[in-house]
């Protein structure tokens, strides 16, 4: 066979099999090895792990595209020492995403500015590093969407696609009350993550304030036992950060 017909067939089949990166590489990392004088084994290895690597890199930049977080966070951002109120090592363990393994929950609580989304978020990325699926939502347009899609008559695939994560995070619990139906709708997600899936949900509020948010105490009580039978809790009750920085700048401008 001619060596263009050869190689437009390989090209050809590569394209069939989806070997997206060892059709770009295979001519190049060619040379190179017949330079270095690299045996056959040694240049399809090289050349498998590109292609292995690109995957990877492609499957993770998804991950955190389906994450869809609204303002990526890590934890190297996250400054401990204006937040001491947090647990700095039971935080840092969890990232380690054994929790997930046991389908247990994380719980941030604390007031406003305290960092709890960012860690939140953090907890997320770092799962989706780990490979797992993980889904941001905060819990006010979470609910509004699942209303949204029982009235669509397309619940059960919104459901669906919740229940396929590894993580889902609930954002700002308490900062609007639910209506009924929305909170009953809460209350499925949550029961149908229960010993499946791992939930982090951030609030401002203590416990016995959940009823407000959630309108029965039956609904809340059945809500509340389900998310803290495993649950590991994170208090963040200093002062706001924001609060903080933007008092800072504010003395800053005076002084200048
Ligand atoms: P909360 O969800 O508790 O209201 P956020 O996580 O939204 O607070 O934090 C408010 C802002 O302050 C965010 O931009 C966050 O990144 C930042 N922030 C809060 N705490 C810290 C911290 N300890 N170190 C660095 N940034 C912080
Ligand atoms: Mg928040």
């Amino acid at each position: 066979m001619s060596q263009s017909k050869s190689s437009l067939l390989l090209q050809h089949h590569l394209k069939q099999l989806k070997l997206p990166t060892v059709l770009r590489e295979y001519e190049s990392l060619a040379e190179v090895c017949a330079k270095e004088r690299a045996a056959y084994p040694e240049y399809l290895l090289r050349l498998m792990e590109r292609e292995l690597l690109d995957r990877e890199r492609k499957a993770a930049e998804r991950r955190l595209r389906d994450a869809r977080f609204p303002v990526p966070k890590t934890v190297d951002s996250f400054d401990f020492s204006a937040q001491p109120s947090v647990n700095e090592q039971a935080y840092r363990e969890l990232l380690r995403g054994e929790y997930m393994d046991k389908h247990e929950n994380v719980l941030f609580i604390g007031n406003s500015g305290t960092g709890k989304t960012h860690m939140a978020t953090a907890l997320g990325f770092s799962a989706c590093a780990q490979g797992r699926r993980v889904r941001f939502h905060g819990v006010t347009s979470l609910v509004t969407e699942l209303m949204e899609a029982r009235e669509r008559r397309c619940l059960e695939r919104l459901m669906g696609q919740l229940c396929r994560q590894h993580l889902l995070i609930l954002d700002e619990l308490g900062y609007v009350p639910f209506s009924k139906a929305g909170a009953e709708l809460l209350f499925d997600v949550v029961s149908r993550a229960y010993e499946r899936q791992s939930l982090v949900v951030t609030t401002n509020l203590p416990f016995e304030n959940w009823v407000e948010v959630m309108g029965t105490e039956r609904l809340t009580g059945a809500l509340l036992d389900r998310l803290t039978h495993r649950v590991h809790i994170i208090e963040a009750n200093g002062e706001s950060y924001r609060l903080r920085h933007a008092q800072k700048r504010l003395r800053s401008k005076k002084s200048e």
